[in-house]
């Protein structure tokens, strides 16, 4: 059976006057604004994000800033936030903005779509939020609030049940306020409708419109199909250290955490006395092993399991170049200059 969302447009809105959040992004909605907050928050919660918000505008306060930034320190203000493609394509956009719309964002969807890392749903919520285009934004938060209030059993990992929604939010979506009536479903699925299993139905404005509600299968919806399990690899990392310096390794330029630096590694479990062999094939004759510890990070469609050693030598090698591009690094220039991502936290 579907569902008329019209009514729920009214209350939406209300409830979004007085509960919507104070953020900086909000508060002050120029494109800019509105493009990099919400390319932060695809991955983090709004809390984590104000922070690493604050951050980058104020490093980086414009689009030509941010097409100039050099890619070290790109990197180290998107650091500890992971998906490290984002930030690269937030570059590579803000370059074509410089070339082809001489530096201001085009106030059109369409041609939003059409810049790096920005997919339908992004350039709806800065379609909308910054330019009042009326036009859907349409993420997992929105599907589940909608699909609740419809009580519909559709699959939301499903493209065309995105699709079907996207249009059936276009046709109630009031003109005169798009980017509230946007961001009031994306609130409420943040703060109310939440999920799994979780919704708080007596704080929400259209409790008496939804019939997942009334029906009391608030928890069956919505529905989503499996995902695939992941991949476990097993990983040897290796934290060599001289004279209160680290090796760490920039990683190749393609694939998983591409040309981000680490601690080097191996593709495979090493126990500790099997590690001899190896470090003298990289030219290193004398060291004291020890086993720091084993972690877990757990990517998209992949999970490291990683076991660590400490490797303390009283010479500096010359580490072989088919192993890639080393450097030898103290702990405050870590700190400052180079991005390591979280995966490797648990090592230092
Ligand atoms: S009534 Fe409950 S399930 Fe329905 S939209 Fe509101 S919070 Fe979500």
């Amino acid at each position: 059976m579907t569902y008329d969302y019209k009514e729920i447009v009214p209350y939406l809105l209300h409830w979004f006057d007085y509960n919507a959040r104070i953020l900086a992004w909000r508060e002050n909605p120029i494109p800019y604004y509105v493009w990099i907050s919400e390319i932060m928050l695809q991955q983090t919660r709004v809390e984590a994000v104000k922070g690493y918000f604050d951050r980058f505008v104020t490093a980086l306060p414009d689009i030509r800033s941010l097409a100039q930034a050099d890619e070290e320190m790109l990197l180290k203000l998107w650091q500890g936030l992971g998906y490290y493609n984002r930030v690269r394509n937030l570059q590579k956009a803000a370059r074509q903005i410089m070339e082809e719309y001489n530096g201001s964002m085009p106030a059109d969807y369409e041609l939003l779509k059409k810049l790096p890392g920005i997919g339908e749903y992004t350039a709806g919520a800065i379609a909308s939020i910054a330019f009042g285009i009326p036009v859907p934004a349409v993420d997992g938060n929105v599907l589940r609030v909608m699909k609740r209030i419809a009580a519909s059993f559709d699959d939301i990992t499903k493209d065309s049940v995105r699709k079907e929604l996207w249009k059936d939010i276009m046709e109630v979506m009031p003109q005169d306020r798009p980017g509230d009536f946007n961001q009031s479903l994306m609130e409420l699925g943040a703060t109310v409708c939440l999920p799994n299993g979780k919704p708080l139905c007596d704080q929400c404005p259209v409790m008496h419109l939804c019939r997942a509600h009334r029906q009391d299968i608030t928890g069956l919806l919505p529905v989503k199909q499996e995902k695939k399990e992941r991949k476990k690899l097993e990983r040897t990392i290796l934290r060599m250290e001289y004279e209160n310096k680290i090796a760490i390794r920039k990683r190749p330029p393609r694939g998983l955490l591409a040309g981000l630096w680490e601690l080097p590694g191996l593709e495979c479990y090493y126990e500790a006395s099997e590690l001899s062999q190896l470090l003298t094939s990289w030219g290193i004759q004398e060291a004291d092993v020890a086993f720091i510890g084993k972690a877990k990070h757990i990517f998209t469609h992949v999970e490291w399991h990683m076991t660590a050693y400490h490797i303390q030598l009283d010479k500096l090698p010359q580490l072989p170049k088919e192993e890639g591009d080393f450097l030898w690094v103290t702990g405050e220039e870590i700190e400052e200059k180079y991005s390591i991502p979280n995966a490797f936290k648990f090592f230092f």
